[in-house]
């Protein structure tokens, strides 16, 4: 597939927290372009503004200044509550701690985004995305009934459950070991090749930024280096996950 239709667009956005002495510019100044299908590394040390930029692309907080545009639409324009029904509808967020409903079982956190909505679940699909995860086995159990790795595919089957544009995941592997880890980073990989969907990762672990099209580094809350990578290694082969 090309990948040529800009998908996602940032212009210019800022976020500072404090002030005087304390002033943390937490994102300065960056502008961003991903393009539909794309698979991109967001990547920096700890503190370096990827949450935060993240958190901007999605709409989990507000920018000080500067554009979202996401399939075409100026999401930070938006009304609140037309940003959070544009959000569930066109965007899946993954966190590092799964962020996952403890009292519901597997089948009613996946659905969560289908009932908030008000509409009844597609069986025949939410089977085919449970089973692509490895969980149609799992359907009736609750998160601590789940290992770590099982619980992120859990919250993959939820964020992919309403089919988004944009996938934002946030440090997806940070709490798995490395074989887990990998598991993971095949199934988002293959998540990305079988639906086309549009991936950001953040992760300040060096090696994803292989397996992906396009690195953003972060340095202080600006883009430090921002490529394209032509030869994209699949994350099974990937070394030092
Ligand atoms: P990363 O995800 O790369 O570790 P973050 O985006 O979480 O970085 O944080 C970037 C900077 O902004 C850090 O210095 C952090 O302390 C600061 N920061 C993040 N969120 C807040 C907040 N809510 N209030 C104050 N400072 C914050
Ligand atoms: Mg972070």
């Amino acid at each position: 597939m090309e990948k040529t239709r800009e998908i996602l667009k940032a212009r210019n956005l800022k976020k500072y927290y404090g002030s005087g002495e304390s002033l943390v510019k937490a994102v300065d100044n960056i502008s961003l372009s991903v393009n539909e299908g794309e698979f991109v590394a967001i990547v920096g040390t700890s503190g370096s503004g990827k949450s935060t930029l993240l958190h901007l692309l999605g709409g989990l907080d507000y920018a000080d200044e500067g554009e979202v545009i996401i399939d075409g639409m100026d999401v930070l324009k938006m009304k609140d509550e037309e940003q959070t029904v544009f959000r569930r509808r066109k965007i899946g967020f993954i966190f590092q701690n799964y962020n996952l409903l403890a009292a519901s079982n597997v089948y009613k956190n996946v659905t969560l985004p289908i009932r908030l909505d008000g509409n009844r679940p597609d069986e025949a699909y939410i089977d085919m995305i449970l089973k692509l995860l490895g969980l149609e086995d799992k359907k009736g159990r609750r998160p601590n009934q789940l290992s770590g790795g099982q619980q992120q595919r859990c919250a993959i089957a939820r964020a992919l459950i309403k089919n988004p544009k944009l996938l934002l995941c946030d440090e997806p592997t940070g709490a798995l070991d490395s074989k887990t880890s990998r598991d993971i980073l095949v199934l988002l990989e293959e998540v990305n090749r079988k639906f086309g969907t549009t991936m950001l990762i953040v992760t300040h672990n060096n090696s994803i930024k292989y397996m992906v099209d396009q690195v953003v580094y972060l340095k202080d809350g600006r883009i430090e280096r921002n490529y394209r990578n032509e030869e994209k290694v699949p994350a099974a082969r990937l070394e030092d996950l």
